[in-house]
């Protein structure tokens, strides 16, 4: 178990769900979706989910509110003490705010923001195969285009922050699954934020 705290950020498409399970894996941390905890919510039919699905559909952000008490109660879970990995989250400026501040509650800091890089052509069409694999609602080609268009102008500017603060570590999301997972790990070595 590795005392670390890591966030992936990247289109919808760049492997984000499948490299977050891998490295938190590799370090025994939690992985959290806020894209998968809201499907889960949205199946079950909870109040949280009656609340977010209408977003979800059309592709864009739920609001920041919703997703920011779902992930200032979810790491505060005992079994996010030592660290943990965010996949999807935060989304916006105001998402990455609060998170600074649900991290000094804690007495913690970020150890680095993994950016997935996959040009549109790739992950428009990993997204039409997941579509036909797992049948995500918005998955479908026209709800696709948007999510991208929201990632470019909500998420993709939150980069630049994460450079700013010195914990963006960018790492090319194409080529084989294992491949990426060994990229990320080496990064983040040369970095110094995980022991070699
Ligand atoms: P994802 O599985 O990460 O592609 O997320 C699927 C959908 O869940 C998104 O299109 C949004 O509607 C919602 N969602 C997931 N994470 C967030 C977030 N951090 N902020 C707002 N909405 C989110």
């Amino acid at each position: 178990m590795s005392n670390v705290r890591l966030l992936l950020i990247g289109p919808p498409g760049a492997g984000k769900g499948t490299q977050a399970a891998r490295l938190a894996e590799h370090f025994g941390i939690p992985a959290i979706s806020t894209g998968d905890i809201f499907r889960e919510n949205v199946k079950n039919q909870t109040e949280l989910g009656k609340k977010a699905q209408s977003y979800m559909d059309a592709g864009e952000n739920v609001p920041d509110s919703l997703t920011n008490d779902l992930i200032h109660d979810r790491i505060a879970q005992p079994d996010c003490a030592d660290g943990f990995l965010l996949d999807g989250y935060p989304r916006t400026a105001a998402q990455v705010e609060a998170l600074e501040g649900m991290l000094a509650e804690q007495s913690a800091t970020l150890d680095a923001a993994v950016e997935l890089v996959a040009d549109v052509e790739v992950v428009v069409n990993r997204l039409r195969q997941r579509a036909i694999e797992q049948g995500r609602s918005d998955d479908s080609e026209d709800v696709v285009r948007h999510r991208l268009g929201v990632y470019a102008e909500q998420t993709a500017p939150l980069i630049d922050v994460f450079r700013d603060k010195d914990l963006l570590v960018t790492v090319d999301g194409l080529g084989p699954i294992e491949d990426i997972t060994e990229r990320i790990l080496g990064r983040l070595q040369a970095a110094g934020v995980v022991a070699s």
